[in-house]
């Protein structure tokens, strides 16, 4: 893969935009179970991550990851900013003082990531959030990278898997977060935040595909 800085913030850059463009989507979903501010809180959010990060001329993609989730954290009031916000800081840490990544790099970092996330929320699996979306993809890149898949087959996987993840929300009852209030009602309904994480993962996928290309 080898993802350097400019690489990263031209994937954020990209986030950015998907989450602009699913604003009414991801709104929809969160109307059903919570309180309809889910696109609002990630477009705003990406919004001001992807003008902070275009001030940062630094190489270190720790340092880039770590102003993202401090913007979030920052700009999102929702629970999924700090949430999010944890993630992008535990993820940056990861790989603090590197100026390029590859899909090792990434394991750790989607694997410190999802363990800030774990804690800030202390949701688990099959509890109806981001979650169920994230740790499906992160067991993806951790089977393919054993499996010696090409970095793209890993990538695709894991939006695959993540995606999966959130078809699978629908059936279960919603233990954290908002939604869990509605009790037995939340069945029925896509978690709205596994679906922006799957976004994520999407927008990563067809983004490094994009950057192989270009060069
Ligand atoms: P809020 O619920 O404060 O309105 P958002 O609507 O932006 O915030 O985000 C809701 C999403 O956040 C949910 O769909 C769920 O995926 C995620 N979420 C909520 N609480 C938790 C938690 N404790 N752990 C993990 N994810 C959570
Ligand atoms: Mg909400």
């Amino acid at each position: 893969m080898g993802l350097k800085a400019g690489d990263v913030k031209y994937i954020i850059d990209r986030i950015d935009a998907v989450m602009e463009e699913n604003r009414e989507y991801l709104t929809e979903l969160d109307s059903a179970i919570g309180d309809a501010d889910h696109g609002i809180n990630m477009s705003k959010g990406f919004r001001a991550v992807s003008r902070k990060i275009k001030d940062i001329a630094v190489e270190d993609i720790g340092v880039i990851l770590k102003t993202v989730g401090i913007t979030l954290v920052s700009t999102v009031g929702g629970a999924s900013g700090p949430l999010y916000g944890t993630a992008f800081i535990r993820a940056g840490a990861e790989v603090s003082g590197k100026s390029e990544i590859d899909i090792n790099d990434f394991a750790a970092m989607l694997t410190g990531a999802e363990a800030g996330i774990k804690m800030r929320g202390r949701a688990d699996l099959g509890d109806k959030t981001m979650i169920d979306a994230i740790e499906p993809a992160l067991d993806a890149i951790k089977g393919g990278i054993d499996k010696g898949l090409s970095c793209d087959e890993i990538l695709r996987l894991a939006a695959k898997s993540a995606q999966d993840g959130v078809e699978g929300t629908k059936n279960i009852q919603a233990r954290k977060g908002r939604a869990s209030y509605l009790g037995e009602r939340s069945i029925g309904h896509q978690d709205p935040g596994a679906t922006s994480s799957y976004l994520i993962f999407k927008t990563i996928y067809e983004s490094v595909i994009e950057l192989e290309n270009r060069y």
